[in-house]
């Protein structure tokens, strides 16, 4: 492969990035999706040397929105063009529920976190609710190539090693040739199907079916012209739905299963009673748009850095979430800047610690963000609608302070000492970045499942 990292020189600013000094720690990144890429960018800024390697031909910008939380943002300010993209590009919305039928049950309006004398962790950043993924992914590709930070495309990631000295990742190529790619760190950014747990745990994580699936995608507003009501998400370009069903075992984790309009009404059309406006918004989903996405289910992996400390996961190949979390692309983000700023606080010599104490700081919180996901399902899918009808206090969905005040850069700065003293010498360290006075409690599938049955023969 003709590609090799560029050395960082004196700090610089390039594009209004202000570089800091070079520690001289190379940093591979496989997967150019949302995390590689923000891991990239903040690596640069803390003054690393960058390369990502992507198994796509060209950039996907495939997929709908998602909504990402401010600490995700916590550093964006100091992207002065990147910033002024994601403000420009980014959606206000406001939030209601809905009963299907298309009564509403409650009106909750802006993100909490953008409440009159709320502070979040994205300082000087409007961070609205929504944002498309296609939009996400262009902002961080072009300031990637602002800043020269090459995505080297078409390089499929197939194994992970590493030696005391460096980390090593096979490499295929298109054509079919192989090559053998090393740095002081690699980072799998390479999602859910990632092939690095074999290194970092020896065993693959197991995904389990859900026994539900989603249907999820856009329709442009210019595919539209009726007045719409629905508890699915209206900008003034396009509208966004996200519809659960029990699964036949058709659906994929992919984000290219595409069904057509036909086979979403069909499966409406099942179970009577849907809104008709909203039906018949669903009706003008564009041909084969349509992400039919199954809902897997896996138990938190609090190993993400390997034994040697060379290889970490990032991402959702670290973590993967169920979309009633609302976070899989904010804890993606706040991966990249924890990462990036303990390997620099770590520095050159000791990087191979500084992945461990990252994955220390990160574990819990991220552990504790995903059961959300578990408790949110299990009231979307249980509520009593005449109940909540009367009494909207009683869906507690929510995103609590503790998850958008929070900066993983300033947590990273302020606890790596204390958290690298664990790891190297066995001195206490706890985490303070959950939820606050409640002490992390390792969780399971299984034992989740268990309290939902036990909570609905309570009912
Ligand atoms: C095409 C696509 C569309 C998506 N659409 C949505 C959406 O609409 N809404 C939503 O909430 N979430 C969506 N997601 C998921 C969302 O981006 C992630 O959950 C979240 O942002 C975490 O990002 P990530 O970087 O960890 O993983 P991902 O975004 O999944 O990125 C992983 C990257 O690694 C690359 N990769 C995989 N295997 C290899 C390999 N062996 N070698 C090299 N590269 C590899 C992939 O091509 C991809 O670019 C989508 C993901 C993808 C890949």
């Amino acid at each position: 492969m003709s590609s090799s990292f560029q050395e960082t020189r004196d700090p610089v600013v390039v594009d209004g990035v202000h570089r800091l000094s070079p520690t001289g720690i190379s940093i591979l990144i496989v997967g150019g999706g949302v995390g590689g890429m923000m891991t990239a960018l903040e690596s640069w800024r803390q003054g690393h040397n960058v390369r990502i390697l992507e198994r796509n031909e060209k950039l996907d910008t495939i997929g709908d929105c998602f909504g990402i939380l401010p600490p995700a943002w916590s550093t964006l300010r100091l992207f002065p063009t990147m910033k002024e993209q994601f403000e420009r590009e980014s959606y206000d919305v406001e939030f209601s529920f809905w009963r299907y039928e298309g009564r509403l049950i409650d009106h909750r309006g802006e993100a909490e976190w953008n409440y009159p004398g709320a502070v979040h962790s994205a300082q000087d950043v409007r961070v609205p609710w929504i944002e498309t993924r296609s939009s996400i992914t262009n902002m961080l590709s072009k300031q990637c190539e602002r800043l020269g930070i090459n995505i080297e495309y078409g390089n499929t990631a197939v194994s992970y090693d590493e030696n005391e000295n460096e980390a090593i990742v096979t490499v295929t190529r298109l054509d079919g040739t192989t090559s053998r790619e090393t740095a002081d760190i690699v980072v799998a950014a390479d999602g859910v199907a990632t092939t690095s747990h074999d290194h970092i745990t020896g065993r693959k994580v197991r995904a389990e079916s859900s026994g539900y699936a989603l249907y999820r995608g856009m329709i442009p507003m210019d595919l539209l012209n009726s007045d719409l009501h629905a508890n699915i998400i209206i900008t003034r370009d396009f509208l966004c739905y996200a519809i659960t069903y029990k699964e036949d075992g058709n659906s994929k984790e992919s984000w290219k299963a595409a069904v057509s309009a036909d086979e979403v009404l069909k499966r409406l059309n099942e179970n009577p009673g849907w809104d008709p406006d909203l039906v018949e918004v669903l009706s003008h989903i564009p041909d084969k748009s349509c992400i039919d996405w199954t809902l897997r289910w896996r138990d938190p992996q609090p190993q993400w850095a390997s034994s040697g400390g060379r290889v970490v996961q990032l991402g959702d190949s670290a973590h993967s979430f169920l979309p009633t979390s609302g976070n899989g692309a904010t804890q993606a983000l706040e991966d990249a800047l924890s990462l990036a700023q303990c390997l620099c606080l770590g520095r050159k010599g000791k990087e191979h610690i500084a992945t461990k104490v990252h994955n220390k700081l990160r574990f819990e919180r991220v552990s504790t963000i995903q059961k959300t996901g578990f408790v949110n399902r299990r009231l979307m899918h249980h509520i009593d609608l005449d109940a909540a009808e009367a009494r909207p206090e009683l869906i507690t969905m929510s995103l609590p302070s503790w998850i958008w005040t929070h900066n993983p850069v300033e947590y990273a700065i302020d606890n790596y000492a204390a958290a690298e003293a664990h790891i190297t010498k066995g001195s206490p360290f706890r985490n303070t970045n959950g939820p606050p006075g409640i002490p992390y409690e390792p969780w399971d599938i299984a034992s989740e499942m268990e309290k939902e049955m036990l909570s609905l023969q309570h009912e």
